[in-house]
């Protein structure tokens, strides 16, 4: 089997950013897993199903036509039935689906296989809350990243800022608190650091700190 080093943390702790590069340094493969719930929630929508009919959102996971391109740029291109979707899965709706969807335990079982098939020679970097805990147990690196909900908030609003979006910090605060607590109080993987996960706290760090961090652990 590829080796595989697992990213997880809450959502702004800088997971996307470390483990992209992580990936291009090593020349392996990368798996967004929060893109596919992400994708699933939007796929309802296409499809007219409700995020509340559980098992109607199982039948549109399990069979999730989904594609992942990569552009000169870097950029990751993802499509839904041929239809590129990259951007409306970014939104805070998107973010609200995912995290909808992602809390029904046949979904998540439904895109367990299909994240495993990243897993390919020569290694997998996976970006996700459950990567080190249940996709990917036996990975053999595992990093927790984290950050106060604060300081995530706040690079959530530069981000969106940047993107010409009009955002409230107190508002994308709340939505990062609720998102916390959802995903970890769910009754299936909730957001956890696995038992032998590297945790690193970048409230008060670079990401290039962060970066330098995580590659002195691989080197090791
Ligand atoms: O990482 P990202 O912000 O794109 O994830 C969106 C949502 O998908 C998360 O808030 C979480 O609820 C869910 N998710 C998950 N398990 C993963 C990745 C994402 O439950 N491995």
């Amino acid at each position: 089997d590829a080796p595989v080093i697992a990213v997880d943390g809450p959502s702004g702790a800088g997971k996307g950013t470390i483990s992209h590069l992580l990936a291009d340094r090593l020349g392996w493969h990368f798996l967004d897993s929060g893109a596919l719930y992400r994708v699933t929630g939007q796929a309802c929508l296409i499809e007219g199903v409700s995020w509340d009919d559980h098992p109607a959102v199982t039948e549109v996971a399990r069979h999730l036509d989904v594609s992942f391109t990569y552009a000169e740029s870097g950029e990751v291109l993802v499509a839904y039935k041929g239809a590129d979707v990259s951007a409306v899965i970014r939104t805070e709706e998107g973010g609200r689906g995912a995290s909808t969807v992602a809390a029904i335990p046949a979904v998540r079982d439904a895109l367990l296989a299909r994240q495993r098939e990243f897993c390919r020679p020569p290694g997998l970097v996976a970006d996700g809350r459950d990567m080190g805990t249940v996709v990917f147990p036996a990975a053999d690196l595992k990093f927790f990243l984290t950050a106060s909900a604060e300081e995530r908030a706040e690079r959530r609003f530069k981000q969106l800022i940047s993107k010409g979006e009009s955002v409230s910090l107190p508002r994308l605060l709340e939505d990062i608190q609720e998102r916390d607590a959802r995903d970890s109080t769910r009754s299936v993987s909730p957001l956890v650091p696995a038992e032998d996960a590297i945790v690193i706290d970048s409230t008060t760090t670079t990401i290039e700190q962060v970066f330098d961090q995580v590659m002195l652990e691989v080197a090791r």
